[in-house]
């Protein structure tokens, strides 16, 4: 018997069972299967409610997200989006291709911004298989069979499917299920997602965390609080590690980085995402220029997805801090200066790679595995005067974390580059809570609800639960694949 037919089977068993006298006791029939309890990446969470399978955030990797979702697209009655990073709605193509036509739900912001990320997506799913086809045509082996694991109009069917919710709003996404989002200041219109589902004894309301900003992000509004929910996932990507050492003070460091290049009269090439950390960046190029009006030092934003992405920060005012708007409305665009120059082609950004004596690069590619940064890195390590300046999270084994940890050498494109340029790294500009941040965001959300830790690292998950504990919140582990939700 295939899983979903045992499963449809196993709640119409539930639901004729004989009405038990304590109602609060009987089987609610939701279920809920967790992508990865003990891994930060990919997402994926599937409910099933007794009228309809609901996933939030597929964010498996597009090839095999399916597998990993253990659902048939066929069946998912909708899809929810707390935020528009491609680990958390990467296989939202492939779902679409492989039969679903239900609505995809997420705010306004989110949604624009996850439309962004999709092209993006397709286009680099595009010219990876293209070159994978090249190397084995190359070996003489086959590869007609090597595609996209999606494309242009798997995208445009995908947005067809969007359905924007603003925040506060309660929305029906199934015969027994609601949604509303409420903002965490992670990443433009990234949201928190409460589902309620039922009605009366059989009613359970779920919070799905999503990533969860800093409480007082620069960029992004505060988070709101929900009321009572009976179950919280929450993620834990910094959980169970307290902050040590002292506070970063990042607009310092790249302040520092401005002054070493204007000395060795050299460049600063900045590796920074194109999503949130590329606005922040350019929000703090644009307050030094305030404090000091003579630095006449240019800035080269060359992503063209983070300018993509910069324009509809501006077309979001409600979605972003008070500091923000306060600033716009004194001093006019937060993310933009006379100094400011976008690099559109491929062409100028390697003309710029080769030629620019001094200035700023903000380049796409955070961890520099990939994107526009890897040819300005390739000219500027080699160059003493040079200034490398790294702004993110680097996964081991990326570029960005063999420079980090300080390889006097790294290859690049198959060739060994000497590393003689300053490399720098700029601390305090996560999208994420620290880990008292992610307590007291549990304390405000979960009094007498159920916490599900998830998306953190496992070896950190029991010391964040301990710190739960001993705020007297329960926490409730999963095991196996399923949890039934009572
Ligand atoms: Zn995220």
């Amino acid at each position: 018997m295939k899983p979903t037919k045992l499963l449809i089977g196993l709640l119409v068993f539930a639901l004729q069972l004989p009405a038990s006298a304590d109602t609060a006791k009987r089987p609610t029939g939701i279920k809920l299967r967790l992508a990865n309890p003990k891994k930060v990446t990919p997402s994926g969470h599937v409910l099933t409610t007794p009228k309809s399978t609901i996933v939030v955030d597929p964010g498996a990797d597009p090839k095999v997200g399916i597998r990993k979702l253990s659902t048939d697209a066929k069946n998912i009655s909708a899809i929810v989006l707390t935020h528009e990073h491609l680990d958390h709605l990467g296989a939202l193509p492939t779902l679409v291709r492989h039969g679903f036509k239900g609505k995809i739900y997420g705010t306004s912001a989110a949604l624009d911004a996850a439309k962004l990320m999709l092209w993006d997506g397709a286009k680099i799913q595009r010219s990876n298989a293209k070159r994978q086809r090249a190397r084995l045509r190359k070996e003489g082996k086959p590869c007609d069979h090597i595609h996209a694991a999606y494309n242009k109009p798997d995208v445009e069917q995908t947005i067809s499917q969007f359905r924007p919710v603003e925040p506060g709003k309660i929305t029906a996404i199934s015969p027994d299920t609601t949604v509303r989002f409420e903002l965490t200041g992670h990443v433009l219109g990234a949201a928190s997602a409460l589902l309620d589902v039922g009605t009366g004894a059989q009613e359970r309301k779920i919070l799905f965390s999503g990533d969860l900003g800093r409480a007082n992000d620069e960029l992004h509004a505060p988070p709101k609080t929900f009321g009572k929910v009976d179950y919280v996932v929450q993620e834990y990507t910094y959980g169970g590690r307290p902050a040590q050492g002292p506070k970063p003070r990042p607009m310092a460091q790249l302040n520092n980085a401005h002054k070493l290049a204007k000395k060795k009269g050299g460049r600063v090439v900045i590796a920074a995402f194109a999503l949130g950390r590329t606005q922040t960046l350019l929000f703090m190029e644009r307050q030094l220029r305030l404090q000091k009006p003579d630095n006449d030092f240019p800035v080269y934003l060359d992503t063209p997805l983070g300018e993509k992405l910069t324009q509809l920060y501006k077309t979001y005012p409600n979605y972003l801090s008070r500091r923000i708007r306060r600033f716009t409305a004194k001093h006019g665009d937060a993310f933009s200066f006379p100094q400011l120059h976008v690099v559109a082609s491929g062409e100028e950004s390697k003309g710029l790679a080769t030629f620019l004596e001094q200035g700023v690069v903000i380049a796409g590619g955070g961890m520099a595995t990939g994107g526009r940064v890897v040819g300005h890195l390739k000219q500027s390590l080699p160059n003493p005067n040079d200034v490398v300046v790294l702004a993110g999270y680097a996964a081991p084994g990326t570029l960005a974390q063999q420079l980090q940890s300080g390889l006097k050498e790294v290859k690049i494109y198959g060739k060994t580059v000497p590393v003689n340029a300053t490399v720098m790294s700029i601390n305090g500009l996560s999208g994420h809570r620290s880990h008292q941040e992610l307590v007291q965001w549990a304390k405000a959300n979960g009094e007498g609800a159920k916490i599900i830790p998830n998306h953190g690292n496992g070896r950190n998950r029991q010391a964040f639960v301990k710190a739960l504990e001993a705020e007297g919140l329960e926490v409730l582990l999963p095991r196996g694949d399923v949890m039934e939700l009572n």
